[in-house]
């Protein structure tokens, strides 16, 4: 498959990658963090706990269950959803608003259900997919991953399973078979052309 288009109606300077669990959304998103410090990454609230090396307002907000619910209630999040049937996550609205005011560039790393409520909250983002190779290659990227027990992982492929059915509802596919190139793809989805291309 050809990558993005790069014409203006797929262009935007609030996109959102979304696509199925372990597809590598958060490899990605980290290559664009070291490649390209203009573009700002939204750091999601989650009641999820920390994994090891995990670090509070790096990697997520961790809040508990209270302070999640205060979120929602006072219209703080720009989109929040459960993910894999546990725990919840959210965007913070303030930080993505207060980036696109000054004219930055920002990037929410998100699940589906959470792209689709972006979609309807602000029209103008642009959707893209991040697809795997195959579902083999999505099984053994979950596999190497080692975060997950065996009943973890078979819930998360079957909720890929699932996921990949979306796709068409999304702007743009970006098809993840090497991070550098999925990583180029989108930086190109930017509206407000940077001088420095992306580095790889
Ligand atoms: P993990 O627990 O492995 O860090 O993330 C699990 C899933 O939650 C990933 O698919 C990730 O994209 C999704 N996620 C992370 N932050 C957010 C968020 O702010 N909103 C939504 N809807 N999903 C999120």
């Amino acid at each position: 498959p050809a990558g993005p288009d790069p014409s203006a109606a797929t262009r935007s300077r609030l996109v959102v990658l979304a696509g199925p669990t372990a597809v590598g959304k958060g490899t990605v998103a980290a290559q664009v963090r070291a490649k390209r410090p203009d573009i700002w990454i939204s750091v999601s609230a989650t009641t999820r706990p920390a994994r090891p090396g995990e670090v509070d307002g790096v990697h997520y907000h961790f809040v508990s269950e209270d302070e999640f619910d205060r979120l929602v209630a006072t219209d703080g999040l720009l989109e929040w959803a459960v993910v894999h049937g546990r725990h919840r996550y959210g965007t913070p609205r303030a930080a993505v608003e207060d980036r696109l005011d000054r004219g930055e560039k920002a990037l929410l790393e998100i699940d589906l259900q959470g792209a689709r409520q972006v979609r309807e909250s602000m029209p103008d983002a642009l959707l893209c997919f991040l697809a795997p190779p195959s579902m083999g290659e999505l099984e053994r990227r979950l596999l190497g991953r080692g975060t997950e027990d065996a009943e973890e992982r078979a819930r998360r492929l079957r909720t890929a399973a699932q996921e990949m059915a979306a796709e068409g509802e999304f702007d743009v596919t970006i098809v993840n078979t090497d991070v550098r190139t999925a990583c180029r793809e989108l930086v190109a989805l930017f509206e407000g052309g940077s001088s420095r291309p992306a580095q790889t």
